[in-house]
């Protein structure tokens, strides 16, 4: 049996699973930012210990338990450096405070992206297959990298950063400081940014949003479906520069299948998947780009549980260097 936890920056969601992914008992309650992370921690132990009870298990039978969270982490994936929507926490030993407060459990953290993959991977559209990459494009865009068959982190824990490889070299500013990542122009923030300078006062997607200045990638979908030119043409800019960042990630990674989160799920098939399929078809070697499957993700509003669940299902570096 597996807890997992999914700290956000208003909410955690935290919930017992089974190794299957059935649930045994969950629950979201809101984050208590309290300015002392040691107090926000050992509160999220207490609602844990509440929500284990509450599946009807003693904490012994918990055999990990899996914590997603904003990053930056540490490289020893142990401690949380300074998430800019978690106030006060700064360096915070998120791991051992935790295995502390819960009878010496083993707990993993995983930057919330890293998450979301093995979520997708164990739980959702990746079941099944070896090598996964995972992208959202939120407010963000988050990646998580799985290769053959294990999570990909890096030398920094920070492997999967896709949102911040260079699509256009000295381009867009993006909001991390860099120019021209992929972020600046996937990331949701960045399209509302450019939608508050080009999207035409009078049109349907400043009419959805109440002023070009509120619009974002959620009227654009809805204008799009609606057949509105503008919007289809952002989509279509959209596309071509998802498709750029995949194609890129398949000479790189000759993943197995693409998991693609959050306003890929909700444009679909139609106005999204089908011609960004084409698109990087279009831009790979033919014996590269067959079969390699883009999909969207599945777990939708359920994610934040499966994060959890899926960061408990992540090996720690150490135990990777004890069973080697
Ligand atoms: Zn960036």
């Amino acid at each position: 049996m597996l807890l997992g936890i999914d700290v956000g920056g208003t909410k955690v969601a935290l919930c017992v699973g089974e190794l299957g992914g059935a649930l045994r008992a969950q629950r979201t309650v809101p984050m208590q930012l309290s300015g002392d992370a040691r107090r926000d921690v050992a509160h999220l132990a207490e609602v844990a210990r509440e929500v284990v009870a509450e599946a009807g298990l003693p904490l012994a039978e918990i055999e990990a338990v899996g914590v997603s969270l904003p990053g930056p982490l540490d490289a020893e994936g142990a401690r949380v450096l300074n998430p800019p929507n978690l106030p006060g926490w700064h360096d915070v030993p998120v791991r051992d405070a935790l295995r502390d407060a819960l009878d010496g459990l083993p707990v993993q953290l995983e930057n919330d992206a890293n998450a979301a993959a093995l979520a997708e991977w164990h739980f959702g559209a990746g079941r099944g297959f070896r090598s996964l990459v995972y992208l959202t494009m939120s407010t963000g865009v988050g990646g998580g990298v799985i290769l053959d068959g294990r999570l990909h982190r890096g030398r920094n824990w920070s492997a999967g950063e896709i949102g911040h490889t260079a699509l256009v070299w000295d381009g867009e500013p993006c909001f991390c400081g860099l120019r021209g990542c992929v972020e600046a122009y996937l990331g949701g923030r960045a399209w509302a940014r450019r939608l508050a300078q080009v999207a035409p006062p009078e049109g349907r997607v400043a009419e959805l949003a109440g002023g070009t200045e509120h619009a974002t990638p959620v009227q654009v979908v809805q204008a799009a479906k609606e057949g509105d030119a503008f919007a289809l043409q952002e989509i279509g800019r959209f596309n071509g520069h998802l498709a750029h960042t995949l194609v890129n990630l398949t000479f790189t990674l000759d993943p197995d299948v693409f998991v693609l989160g959050t306003i890929v799920a909700a444009a679909g098939e139609e106005l999204v998947l089908e011609p960004v399929r084409r698109l990087v078809r279009e831009h790979l070697w033919p014996r590269i780009g067959q079969g390699l499957e883009i999909r969207a993700a599945e777990l939708g509003k359920r994610l934040p549980y499966y994060a959890g669940l899926g960061a408990a299902l992540s090996e720690s570096p150490s135990t990777e260097a004890s069973s080697a």
